[in-house]
């Protein structure tokens, strides 16, 4: 049994088909912690679909019926650059849950993993690049809500500046955004986070920790966050097919370990989301995804 519960549905599957977004991973990931026997059936829990209260703390009423209904117009299509289908809205719903489900169990464990979630492009009244409903703010307002938490600070470690996030946060002293991302890629307009790390094109392991590091360390021990929502994105990868960046798979690992090493120094329980990966191998993918997972597992044995 893992010192942790690792948060999946199948219905986390976005339906997308032939797309650059590997929406299968999820499965994928789950099956491969299975077969390698790092996890057994029981370790991971099934999350119930947010409610659409819990949406509405950070989305649009609008928003959320036209998603419900299908009638997103061209553009709010355009810029999600995904397919409709019923399937799809109910797979952000359910990300919701988990994201949120993973926020309650780490408050609990120490650390949790939602084996899906990460979709920082959403904004509170429109979605981009494969984002329709912010699962990360939703889970954080959610814990505040209910006053589990005062304080939450997202570690965004997705290729991509995570806007949707740093929009819905902007003028809230109680959460703090960091984002360490590829300057030179999409979303073009970066709305400011609290930090902010732009790296340049071809960036690697070492630079990327050093800076990664320097900024994060001091900003969880100033900001003393009760709850972390880590966003372990697998496209800064050096063979991603979105991301231009030049990490390895060891790298990204030792990235991992960096994050939790400084929530845990800073008391902060952690929870994981998935965000992005697409590399030209999907097994590649999945094995990053995978590594984080242990990471995590490592983390808490640590911690006793
Ligand atoms: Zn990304």
């Amino acid at each position: 049994m893992l010192p942790l519960k690792l948060v999946y549905h199948d219905a986390y599957d976005l339906n997308l088909g032939a797309h650059v977004f590997p929406s299968q991973k999820f499965r994928l990931i789950r099956d491969r912690l299975l077969a390698e026997g790092f996890a057994q059936p029981d370790d991971f829990v099934q999350p119930e679909p947010a409610n659409d209260d819990d949406l509405l703390l950070v989305h649009q009423r609008g928003w959320i019926t036209r998603l419900k209904q299908g009638t997103l117009d061209y553009m709010e299509l355009m810029k999600l650059e995904i397919p409709y289908s019923r399937q799809m809205v109910e797979a952000f719903w359910l990300a919701a849950g988990g994201t949120t489900l993973a926020a309650r169990l780490a408050l609990r464990d120490g650390i949790a993993f939602n084996v899906g979630g990460g979709f920082h492009h959403a904004f509170p009244g429109h979605g981009e690049g494969f984002c329709a409903i912010n699962d990360i703010a939703v889970a954080i307002r959610k814990m505040q809500q209910e006053r589990m938490i005062e304080r939450a600070m997202v570690v965004d470690c997705d290729v991509h500046d995570g806007n949707g996030t740093a929009a819905i946060f902007a003028n809230d002293p109680s959460v703090f955004t960091l984002s360490i991302h590829q300057d030179n890629n999409y979303p073009s307009i970066k709305p400011p986070s609290n930090i902010d790390i732009d790296l340049a094109d071809g960036v690697g392991d070492d630079e990327y920790l050093d800076r990664l590091g320097a900024a994060c360390r001091p900003a969880m021990r100033n900001f003393k966050p009760q709850l972390v929502l880590y966003v372990a994105g697998a496209d800064p990868y050096r063979e991603d097919q979105l991301g231009g960046l030049a990490l390895s798979i060891e790298g990204l690992k030792l990235r991992d370990r960096l994050v939790f090493e400084l929530a845990r120094e800073s008391g902060a329980a952690t929870a994981v989301t998935l965000a992005g990966g697409y590399a030209v191998k999907v097994d590649d993918t999945v094995t990053i995804h995978c590594n984080t997972a242990k990471s995590a597992v490592e983390a808490l044995w640590e911690r006793c």
